[in-house]
């Protein structure tokens, strides 16, 4: 069992805090909950090599993003701009949402 819990999901905003695009900002477009990783746009390109398809006859290099681990990014607060610690906040129907813990804005709309 993994106790805790992983606080991003997909498109949130996220800045990288450790490794080559230390200080880059991207969305995330894929999770692996299980490996605790994301995938975010434009953030640790790496090139493969590609082997001719239909799509491009030639095959060569293409860029593609690879995984960072979550502890290398951090959740983006849209109010303060900056990279922030998010608690959970639990609102009147009951529902549960991320807030910033800084200035109480939910991430979650
Ligand atoms: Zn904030």
């Amino acid at each position: 069992m993994v106790k805790h819990k992983l606080i991003f999901r997909k498109d949130d905003k996220v800045k990288v805090i450790a490794g080559k695009d230390k200080g880059k900002i991207g969305k995330i477009l894929k999770i692996d909950r299980k490996k605790d990783r994301v995938l975010v746009e434009n953030i640790n390109m790496v090139k493969r090599h590609s082997r001719p398809s239909a799509q491009n006859r030639q095959g060569g290099i293409v860029e593609s993003e690879a995984t960072v681990h979550v502890s290398n990014v951090m959740l983006m607060c849209g109010k303060c701009v900056t990279p922030t610690r998010i608690r959970f906040q639990v609102l009147e129907d009951g529902k549960k949402v991320r807030a910033c813990a800084k200035c109480n804005e939910t991430i979650d709309k």
